[in-house]
């Protein structure tokens, strides 16, 4: 069976997910997941999610997917060690080392490589199979290719976000630095990390979506040419079938900043379209055609909110809102 890994930005959306039949739903802790304060968790929120899915046969994975310095390691397993002893079953990690210390940790939870780690080819999925990852979420650009390179190069579970392939897009995401540009956050003192600032990939809270609005670049004299860095990802579905077929395990539904209400109806929706898919009682994906057309909609509506409410804290007092282009 497949895996609908679920968001929990929120204790009442990770309940939610597990309600609609979330296998697992992932958390991020305050300051170490690469996400606003406000779709982060406590340590408490986090106890009491772990605590709601187990009760009801389901499981939390922690997303610890920042880049901790040398000086923050200690903090960052001291916290792996707290949520395992909660109950968690896993981990969403990003960097090299700390995948590799937290297998020798606990050598039975589970390992997520997160996207954040920008692999470009199945030989570096191979890198972090030998590293001890269990699993790896496949950027959205690669398709039934890739993964069919992936499965054969190594056996790591492949996981992949539940949005359409898109090959093209100016940037590459996970080795994308533009997080770093902008401004700077404080991090939060709830978060004991002292009076410092960061990028996002640091901790420092969250990405403005840089890459997600429509940008002017002039040269000299000539008319602006206006693009967008990464084109709008859209909600998967006719490739459903096949990734299934090509041994991907694990369906990840993106979303920690988004309404719980949507998160809701998106996990009942995959629940079902994936369930038809594996006891073989609904084949065809053009029978959740109207449904998917609206899921789409409120999907593109909710990302254009959250883009032009992120790039309004992203641009400076200072500075004359033109100049950063036009959202
Ligand atoms: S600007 Fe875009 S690609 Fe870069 S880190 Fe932010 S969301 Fe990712």
């Amino acid at each position: 069976m497949p895996t609908l890994l679920a968001p929990g930005g929120s204790r009442e959306m990770a309940a939610a997910a597990v309600d609609e039949g979330a296998d697992v739903v992932y958390v991020g802790p305050l300051g170490w997941s690469r996400r606003p304060a406000e779709s982060e968790m406590t340590d408490d929120d986090i106890k009491s999610a772990i605590d709601y899915a187990g009760a009801r046969g389901r499981q939390v994975r922690i997303v610890l997917n920042t880049f901790p310095s040398t000086f923050e390691m200690d903090d960052f397993l001291a916290k792996v060690q707290r949520y395992a002893d909660y109950g968690c079953s896993g981990f969403i990690v990003t960097d090299p080392g700390a995948i590799a210390l937290i297998r020798r940790m606990l050598p039975e939870t589970v390992i997520h490589v997160s996207i954040g780690s920008g692999i470009t080819n199945a030989w570096d999925a191979r890198f972090y199979r030998d590293l001890g990852a269990d699993m790896i979420i496949l950027p959205y650009r690669w398709g039934e290719t890739e993964v069919e390179q992936v499965s054969r190069c190594s056996d790591i579970g492949l996981e992949v976000f539940l949005f359409e392939t898109i090959q093209t897009g100016k940037i590459c995401p996970g080795k994308c630095i533009m997080s770093s540009y902008l401004k700077y956050r404080e991090w939060l003192p709830a978060e004991g990390k002292g009076e410092s600032f960061g990028s996002a990939n640091r901790g420092a809270k969250e990405c403005y979506r840089v890459c997600q609005v429509q940008w002017d670049f002039t040269s000299g004299s000539e008319a602006a040419q206006s693009l967008k860095l990464r084109r709008d990802a859209r909600l998967m579905l006719d490739q459903l079938p096949r990734m299934l077929a090509l041994g991907v395990e694990c369906f990840k539904l993106s979303g920690r900043e988004r309404p719980t209400p949507m998160i809701r109806d998106l996990v009942r929706f995959y629940r079902k379209v994936l369930d038809g898919i594996v006891d073989g009682s609904r084949l065809d994906m053009g029978v959740y055609g109207e449904d998917l057309a609206v899921l789409r909609s409120r999907w593109i509506v909710e990302k254009n909110k959250r883009v032009d409410n992120l790039m309004s804290r992203a641009t400076p007092a200072e500075v004359a809102a033109p100049r950063w282009g036009t959202a």
